[in-house]
């Protein structure tokens, strides 16, 4: 069975070593598991938890990911079949230039974004087809939940329920609570850079800009979590599914903030601390949003603290055997559920999960193909099925109005 190196060690990284060595132990295809990060410590705390609840002993490694030369030492030593990019989307290229250089495969949860540029866009990877098909290596991009299930979610409908998909609105809802004045549920500097960024969503043949946070709606969630403010975001999986769904005319995404977090970003935003540019203190060279990451609760940290649930899914609209039908497709998760399994918040956990069934899903071979691929170009019923089998089950209803 073999071997599989992942690199990156914070909320979502631990979810990812956790779950892999829950199959491992199972018998599944994973066998030695290496976690590697900047700061090892990181690494042996989680390997000592993984250790605690499978029995299962991880591999721990040092490595700073922007030295591709450390990176291909480290993936020579450890010769894992694939790398698991949990680090951040600075990252991405660094780790798909070592997998190219060291012949292995290559997954992340998150598109490369230059640090310099609160833009991120697919450009970058999907550069990386070629090199990849005439190395006979696969890249599988954005396998956490959003992107990863929300586009596997889109391939099923399509699959499953409608013959033509004209409209996607894919709607994430946290409902939990952290009790913290203001904190973010995965990277700090990631979330802001995305959160404050101009919306963008896809009409009618041309991507149509709004204001950030500047259009809302109110949804009604389903299983007793009721209506939530949702905001208008662009968000990465947009520009792969308009691409991959043939026919579609309207697509966005939506994500629901409170109010209390809104306030927070405003004032933030306002006095210059989420601002990406270098400013000279003191003689030094800070960037405001790190200096405030650095300040702010680690995502990793709000396991303990945080209550409710999380509701990610995709409504979609189209036509069945002639007739317009609508569908919504969605996972829900608990937060407290998901500390007990693996000492972390839902955030962390929904993306954790698909990570590890996508590294599943290569390694089997299901979906091993040589080239960089978003996750809706696969068959989407094994990775759904493992998907529900390993922690986050799903559902498909019919809806009267989209
Ligand atoms: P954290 O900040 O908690 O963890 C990031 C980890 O990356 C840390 O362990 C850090 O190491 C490591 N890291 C950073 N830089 C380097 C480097 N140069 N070399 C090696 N390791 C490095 O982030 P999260 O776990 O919350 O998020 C991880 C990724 O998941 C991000 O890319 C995020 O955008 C993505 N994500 C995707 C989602 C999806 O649904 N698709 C949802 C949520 C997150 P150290 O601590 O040692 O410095």
């Amino acid at each position: 069975m073999p071997d599989i190196l992942i690199i990156g060690s914070g909320g979502v990284g631990s979810v990812v070593a956790h779950k892999c060595a829950e199959v491992a132990k199972s018998g599944g295809p994973f066998s030695r598991i290496t976690l590697a990060s900047r700061t090892v410590s990181r690494c042996e705390a989680v390997a000592k938890s993984v250790l605690e609840r499978y029995g299962v002993s991880l591999d721990t490694r040092t490595v700073d990911a922007d030295d591709e030369k450390s990176l291909c030492r480290l993936i020579d030593e450890v010769k894992p079949a694939l790398v698991l990019n949990i680090a951040l989307p600075y990252q991405d290229l660094h780790i798909m230039n070592a997998c190219l250089e060291c012949g292995v495969d290559y997954l992340d949860t998150a598109n490369y974004e230059p640090p310099e540029t609160a833009h991120f866009e697919y450009k970058w990877q999907w550069a990386y087809r070629e090199r990849f098909e005439k190395a006979g290596l696969c890249a599988l991009l954005g396998s956490g939940f959003d992107p990863g299930v929300t586009n596997v979610f889109a391939a099923w409908v399509v699959k499953h329920e409608l013959d033509e998909v004209h409209v996607l609105d894919i709607i994430d809802c946290n409902a939990g609570d952290h009790g913290q004045p203001f904190a973010t549920n995965f990277n700090p500097e990631i979330n802001i850079r995305e959160v404050t960024a101009r919306g963008r969503y896809w009409e009618r043949g041309e991507w149509v800009e709004t204001d950030p946070l500047s259009w809302s709606m109110n949804y009604s969630f389903p299983e007793g979590i009721g209506p939530k403010s949702c905001y208008l975001m662009y968000h990465e999986e947009l520009e792969s599914l308009v691409e991959n769904l043939p026919g579609i005319r309207r697509a966005r995404f939506w994500m629901t903030f409170s109010e209390n977090y809104l306030r927070h970003l405003r004032v933030l935003e306002d006095v210059g601390m989420t601002r990406i540019d270098p400013v000279e203190f003191h003689g030094q060279s800070i960037v405001p949003v790190q200096f405030l990451a650095k300040l702010l609760p680690d995502p990793a940290s709000l396991g303990p603290l945080t209550k409710g649930r999380t509701c990610i899914g995709n409504l979609m609209k189209g036509v069945k055997d002639g007739r317009t039908k609508t569908v919504y497709i969605y996972n829900i998760c608990d937060h407290e559920s998901c500390y007990a399994e693996v000492g972390s918040q839902a955030i962390s956990y929904t993306t954790g999960v698909p990570a590890m069934v996508g590294a599943k899903m290569i390694v089997e071979g299901l979906w091993k193909k040589p080239g960089v691929w978003n996750m809706e170009q696969m068959d989407p019923d094994p990775f759904l099925a493992d998907l529900a089998r390993y922690g986050l089950p799903w559902h498909c209803v019919e809806v009267s109005e989209a």
